[in-house]
């Protein structure tokens, strides 16, 4: 059989631990038979940005920039335990954050949905995706710890001297005091993130903040958002036939309940923080949401929204089976390829990554699937398969789908 030929290199993050493990089953099983796979490889695992004193990360994440998409594997995020484990020169900061600073892009994330892994909420039957806003708000905060009575003030001295100042409280006895801010062009990167996915996936667009409450700081976003997409996108929903709606946080949480699923959420930062995880263990399991960052000029990295599963590399390590889920990070190449296919014109590729993103669902559909699904699924008669041999299956579904 003749494997596909690409014509641009994909970016290959590759990561850590457990994930670095199905990272090269993958590509073996998976992607290598059926790809002549054209990669730029950066080594992205702890061991190397250590080396690199972290040039790797800033390197691939360049290179991302240069040619449009990237797959990346999970990565640790050092902490002190790591510092010691990996004899850290210094407690690099997440790749993730550093990439995402470099593209300046936002996180889709959206659940794998399969027969047998039923939603919590009954009525969900599609997708929900999650744009989180990456900026700002309370991740970006200073804090008073006010120790009694006191005045509280919020002044802005412009460059040229200029002073807006306004009365926060006039505090009688103790309390705490909070400042945050955002800057529009963060918010505007952010729109026009979400506007361009959702032309790309053909979902309806959502956003909600609190601006009836906020009638500045939350009302800015919401003005932004309708700004952009009145000037530079209207159109073009209209001629894909999605919409573009706004609403406020409380009534987006009650209409998401309700809803049937099949759209794309737009979350402030902490909005987004909070109702990812929500959305994530309503849908099943972190070992099937997928996750791409998304920059304002069009730039993706695919990557699976879980970490680097520690507890099963260590059992790994000592030689005993693991059955990790490789879903996501098989979705992660997916995604990747079926973008690179689409931006190149190559229509084989894309078919390619349909087809083993549908192998995937039917070798688990069909009852075969690791450890962590099995725990949760409705599907009777089910066999539960270790790290390789889930992938061999997926393998063997892919070759019968001609
Ligand atoms: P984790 O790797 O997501 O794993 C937490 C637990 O969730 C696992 O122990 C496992 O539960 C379950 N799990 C997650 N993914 C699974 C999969 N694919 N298959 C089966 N079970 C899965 O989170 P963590 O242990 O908190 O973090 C480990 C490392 O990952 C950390 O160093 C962190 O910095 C890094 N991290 C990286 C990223 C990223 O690169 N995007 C994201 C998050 C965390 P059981 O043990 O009960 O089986
Ligand atoms: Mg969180």
């Amino acid at each position: 059989m003749e494997k596909i030929r690409m014509t641009t290199p994909i970016v290959e993050m590759d990561g850590d631990e457990m994930t670095r493990v199905l990272w090269k089953m993958i590509k073996d099983e998976l992607i290598c038979p059926y790809v002549d796979l054209k990669s730029e490889y950066y080594d992205l695992s702890l061991v190397n940005r250590n080396a690199t004193n972290d040039q790797i990360t800033i390197d691939s994440a360049n290179a991302n920039k240069k040619y449009g998409v990237a797959v990346k594997c999970a990565t640790i995020t050092p902490n002190a335990a790591r510092m010691t484990e990996y004899d850290l020169k210094e407690m690099w900061k997440s790749p993730n954050g550093t990439i995402r600073a470099i593209l300046d892009g936002t996180v889709f994330r959206a659940p794998i949905t399969v027969k047998g892994i039923e939603p919590y909420v009954r009525t969900w039957k599609k997708p929900i995706t999650i744009a989180r806003h990456a900026y700002g708000d309370v991740y970006k905060n200073v804090e008073i710890d006010v120790p009694g009575p006191g005045k509280a003030e919020l002044l802005f001295t412009g460059e040229d001297g200029t002073e807006i100042r306004e009365n926060v409280f006039e505090f009688k006895g103790p309390g705490v005091l909070q400042g945050i801010h955002n800057i529009d062009k963060s918010i505007a990167s952010f729109a026009r993130s979400c506007f361009n996915y959702a032309l790309d996936t053909k979902q309806d667009l959502w956003f909600a903040t609190k601006d009836t409450i906020s009638k500045k700081y939350d009302h800015t976003f919401k003005d932004i958002f309708q700004e952009i997409y009145d000037a530079e996108y209207k159109e073009r929903f209209e001629k894909a036939g999605i919409v573009y709606f706004y609403t406020l946080i409380d009534d987006a949480v009650a209409r998401v309940m309700k809803s049937e699923g099949g759209f794309i959420w737009a979350c402030k930062n902490y909005d987004g923080d909070v109702m990812s995880d929500m959305i994530s263990s309503a849908f099943g399991s972190l070992a099937m949401m997928t996750s791409v960052l998304v920059s304002p000029d069009g730039k993706y990295e695919y990557e699976a929204a879980h970490g680097t599963v520690q507890r099963h590399y260590y059992k790994y390590l000592k030689g005993e089976e693991t059955s990790t889920n490789s879903v996501a990070t098989i979705f992660a190449w997916t995604g990747a390829l079926r973008k690179r296919g689409e931006l190149d014109g190559i229509p084989e590729l894309e078919q390619y990554a349909d087809r083993l993103e549908k192998a995937v669902i039917q070798t688990i559909e069909s009852g075969k699937m690791t450890k962590d699904l099995a725990l949760i699924t409705s599907l009777e008669n089910v066999t539960v398969l270790n790290s390789e041999d889930f992938i061999k299956a997926v393998r063997q579904t892919y070759d019968a789908l001609s």
